[in-house]
């Protein structure tokens, strides 16, 4: 039995991560103890008021899949941050906060979306920093859904060329990383955002796994209740 940790499946309907999601819940629903979707489940998220059937069928599938795996926590990714108590009541899912420490079995993991670590990109971080304040998330959740729309249309044009390149003003700063497994005495660092995976070693001592998105295939983290992790391509 694992801990599995999943990002960035960036769903929507009739897509390759929804056809792989499906086959994630068959293949692993007896096989987990928990499931952390660490942030960008859905490929845009433009408030509670405007999910479609499509949503409601994904929140049935989570609750579902709730009679097996009893403990399923959701954290918001760039995407999806405006997600809300509605949605996370339907579909049954616990929010965690960003950052999250989680012990196993007396091993330290710092759970992450991600986006916060991408330190080099001062432009993003202040969209991020003004995007997540109350009043300005109220302020936009109150506007028309169409002109909602509008906005995640043209910001998903915007986001979509960095990561690829090899500018890594776009990657996780790894200093900052570091810090961050040190103030929060963790041991490893689980993210995704950046759809590199990979395991990075700091120094032999600590360690960030990196998740990978989800299309045909999809990279995700088992950890067994001895704590010890195996990041595996799944497809
Ligand atoms: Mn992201």
């Amino acid at each position: 039995m694992y801990h599995c940790f999943i990002s960035d499946l960036h769903l929507y309907q009739n897509s390759d991560s929804d056809t792989l999601f499906n086959k994630f819940i068959n293949d692993y629903k007896d096989k987990l103890l928990s499931l952390y979707i660490l942030g960008d489940f859905f490929e845009y998220w433009i408030g509670d008021d405007t999910a479609s059937e499509y949503h409601q069928n994904v929140a049935d599938k989570i609750n579902h899949l709730k009679q097996f795996i009893p403990h399923i926590y959701f954290m918001h990714g760039n995407r999806d941050f405006l997600i809300g108590n509605d949605f996370l009541n339907t579909a049954n899912l616990s929010l965690l906060p960003d950052p999250f420490v989680l012990n196993i079995n007396n091993s330290q993991f710092l759970l992450s979306h991600g986006d916060s670590l991408c330190t080099f990109d001062k432009n993003y971080q202040l969209f991020r920093k003004v995007a997540r304040n109350k009043v300005i998330k109220n302020l936009f959740l109150s506007l028309p859904k169409s002109f909602r729309y509008k906005v995640a249309t043209e910001l998903r044009k915007e986001k979509e060329k960095p990561i690829q390149t090899n500018n890594n003003i776009f990657d996780v700063n790894d200093n900052f990383a570091k810090k961050m497994l040190s103030d929060y005495k963790c041991t490893t660092l689980i993210h995704g955002h950046t759809h590199k995976p990979k395991t990075h070693e700091y120094e032999g001592k600590t360690k960030r796994i990196v998740l990978g998105d989800w299309h045909q295939s999809a990279e995700i983290l088992l950890i067994d209740s001895n704590a010890s992790s195996k990041l595996i391509k799944y497809y």
